[in-house]
């Protein structure tokens, strides 16, 4: 077959070739995000379903393509308590936040434009921009998360630069939040540099410790912020539901991309979400989801301390669903995990050199705490951890 050139740029992922891997009970698998299944609110939404389908029948009838007004309205009540000044109708309901950045990336990216990106960056927001070919320019970060001189100096040198792509509440992979300072300074210069700033925001609402920063979207001055988030860490990810806030005018644009894409989110998973929120109270759901996360966290920090190495560093997140590892200078953590983590340690872990979108870095791990059971954590880190010495 002859195939299109971006196809050259979509390729196997390392994500999916591990979550293969954590498919085999006996491998402890560190990868991948999975939230905990336990924690699904799944009498709940059978509730909702019977409900739905023994009512009238238009749960199961097209709807617009913005999305279901029921629960745009709902979206848009919990953003305006979250600082974002919006009405239902600057709601679109996306499929998860994933399917924000491929529209995002069609709305401004031409072959050969630049996506400026924190360095290490959401591998899953490369995959959705590849494909439109574009270039990357990351950016140096650290605890804090962007760093404004290092994104000042990268966008003087990057002429095609048009989206600014961050995750500045507990970013995946590093569980990093960027301070307050530098969301202003990165405002100030998308507006100078006439940027669209795409801020994803997962895990916004699974915050552990301290309060909650302000989003890029209420720092916004012109408009040009598109806010993603999703149902995915606080409901279910298989709903596949998320939502996207912009100005009217790139509302309408992603909008009609929606359509051309997969003409609107599914009618019954949109009513099922809507009714949900109507009947159950989601912040005492999200409540318990944070204090399970918060004790794995602990967990999994604690037994990093006591069973790794003192030379191997790692991120301690305020929220979110992982930790980011830096091993000394010249470890490989892609070999170490053909040659000892899986076929000895019977242990896996994202590899970091994947979520580099420039020159990959060598000595990183990405490790998931959600998704495995605290008897797990200590395991796998044990039996991890006694390879490393
Ligand atoms: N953005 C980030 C930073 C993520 O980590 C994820 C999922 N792991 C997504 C977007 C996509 O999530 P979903 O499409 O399920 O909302």
């Amino acid at each position: 077959m002859r195939y299109a050139d971006r196809m050259s740029r979509v390729g196997p992922s390392a994500i999916r070739d591990l979550l293969r891997h954590g498919a085999d009970p006996a491998i402890i698998s560190f990868g991948g995000g999975y939230p905990d299944p336990a924690l699904f609110p799944t009498d709940d939404l059978r509730a909702v379903y019977d409900e739905l389908l023994a009512g009238d029948p238009s749960a199961l009838q097209y709807c617009p393509s913005n999305g279901l007004p029921s629960l745009r309205e709902h979206v848009a009540r919990r953003l305006a308590r979250d600082g974002i000044a919006c009405g239902a109708d600057d709601v679109l309901i996306i499929q998860g936040a994933q399917q924000g950045l491929d529209l995002a990336g069609k709305l401004v990216l031409n072959p050969g434009d630049t996506v400026v990106t924190e360095n290490p960056t959401f591998l899953g927001a490369l995959i959705a921009f590849n494909p439109l070919e574009p270039t990357y320019a990351p950016v140096r970060t650290d605890d804090d998360g962007m760093d404004p001189a290092d994104l000042e100096r990268v966008l003087a040198e990057s002429p095609r630069a048009r989206l600014l792509y961050t995750v500045p509440d507990f970013q995946n992979p590093t569980g990093v939040t960027m301070s307050l300072e530098r969301r202003r300074a990165l405002i100030d210069l998308a507006n100078r540099y006439d940027l669209l700033v795409v801020e994803d925001t997962p895990y916004r609402a699974l915050r552990y410790d301290g309060e909650a920063l302000p989003t890029l979207k209420s720092l916004d001055t012109e408009g040009r912020v598109l806010h993603l988030g999703s149902f995915s860490k606080i409901l279910a990810p298989g709903m596949r539901l998320g939502w996207a806030v912009a100005s009217p005018e790139i509302l309408d644009k992603l909008t009609l991309l929606k359509l051309a894409a997969d003409t609107q989110c599914g009618t019954l998973n949109m009513a099922a979400v809507s009714l949900y929120l109507d009947r159950y109270d989601i912040d005492a759901h999200i409540a318990s989801v944070r204090a399970v996360y918060r004790d794995k966290r602990d967990l999994m920090l604690k037994t990093l301390a006591d069973a790794f190495p003192g030379t191997t560093r790692f991120t301690s997140p305020t929220g979110g669903l992982f930790t980011w590892l830096t091993f000394p200078e010249g470890f490989d953590t892609t070999a170490f995990m053909r040659d000892t983590a899986l076929p000895k340690a019977r242990v896996t872990y994202v590899p970091g050199a994947s979520f580099f979108a420039g020159e990959p870095e060598h000595n990183h791990a990405r490790l998931n705490f959600s998704g495995l059971s605290e008897e797990k954590i200590v395991d796998g880190l044990t039996r991890l951890g006694a390879h490393l010495t």
